[in-house]
């Protein structure tokens, strides 16, 4: 037994060790990931579930690796956002998706943009003068854009994060708060955060219809966004009954698989000159 036990520890330390390694090289592309350009920007539509029309656009980070194929950003983020390789990232992002929009106005589609951004970009140097010297470079109206930050961050309650937002809104911008439900929610931080928007997590849309607490939380959400007047969008709406279960409890906006999957600029632009709503 207890030379099976030693190899045993053996064989944890060896794929501990494997799982180390790994690591440390998916680091090491994720480094040289944007100068060799893997990063693409993928965009899906936000959609007023009512008329069907097309309202914005969500960019979504993908990561192109030569060896792994598509890793999707759930398992690259984090590691960005401890590197700190989010900060020029998420700078890219940006970048990136101010461009292309210009790029569907030009095509007659005018819509807005919303942008995923990382609590640790305020440490890197993400403020509203460097989104204000984006949007100028692109000649983008601030009005145009969303930033969307996870419920996590607000939860942190300080000074500080209240300030970094502020200054955004004051630039015109708007903030979404992104994956709301998830969190220890408390009514008392919409109060003090400059937001406009709530996204509702697509894990309580799946559940829509099948699970009571589901359900009611959902209503619930509805009802406080609007006697709160935030403007409110439900994710990952997938289904005909789920679009119309929440339009009938009041959820205009949504997003999903239902409408269309994120996509590529160039398959977005196809998608958008042939839908009818
Ligand atoms: P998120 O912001 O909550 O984005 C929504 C996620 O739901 C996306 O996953 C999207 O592809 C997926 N989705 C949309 N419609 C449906 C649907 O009908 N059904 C299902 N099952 N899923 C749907 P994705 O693209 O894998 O992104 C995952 C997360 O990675 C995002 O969650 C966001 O938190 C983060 N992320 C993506 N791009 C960026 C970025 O540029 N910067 C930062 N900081 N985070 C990003
Ligand atoms: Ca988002
Ligand atoms: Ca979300
Ligand atoms: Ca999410």
């Amino acid at each position: 037994a207890k030379q099976s036990g030693r190899n045993q520890a053996h064989f944890f330390t060896a794929a501990m060790q494997e799982h180390a390694n790994q690591r440390m090289t998916l680091e090491q592309d994720l480094r040289h990931a944007l100068e060799r350009n893997q990063l693409e920007v993928y965009y899906q539509p936000i959609i007023a579930g009512k008329s069907g029309r097309v309202q914005g656009l969500e960019a979504l980070l993908r990561w192109h690796h030569p060896e792994r194929g598509l890793i999707p950003p759930d398992q690259f983020i984090p590691m960005a956002e401890e590197t700190g390789l989010i900060g020029s990232i998420g700078e890219w992002v940006l970048e990136t998706a101010c461009e292309q929009v210009q790029q569907f106005y030009a095509a007659g589609h005018e819509l807005y943009l919303s942008v995923n951004i990382s609590e640790r970009q305020r440490d890197l140097g993400l403020d509203a003068d460097a989104v204000a010297s984006v949007l100028k470079h692109h000649q983008l109206d601030p009005s145009r854009l969303i930033l969307e930050i996870t419920e996590g961050l607000l939860l942190q309650d300080s000074q500080e994060t209240v300030a970094w937002l502020q200054g955004f809104k004051g630039l015109g911008i708007s903030l979404a708060i992104d994956d709301f439900g998830t969190g220890y929610s408390s009514l008392s931080y919409l109060k003090r955060f400059p937001v406009d928007t709530l996204k509702i997590d697509r894990e309580f849309i799946r559940d829509l219809n099948s699970d009571r607490y589901a359900d009611s939380l959902v209503s619930a959400i509805i009802s406080m966004a609007a006697s709160l007047e935030l403007r409110l969008i439900a994710e990952g709406v997938e289904t005909e009954k789920q679009r119309l279960t929440l339009i009938g409890q009041g959820c205009n906006y949504m997003q999903g698989y239902l409408f269309c999957p994120p996509l590529p600029a160039d398959k977005l632009t196809h998608w958008l000159s042939s839908y009818q709503p």
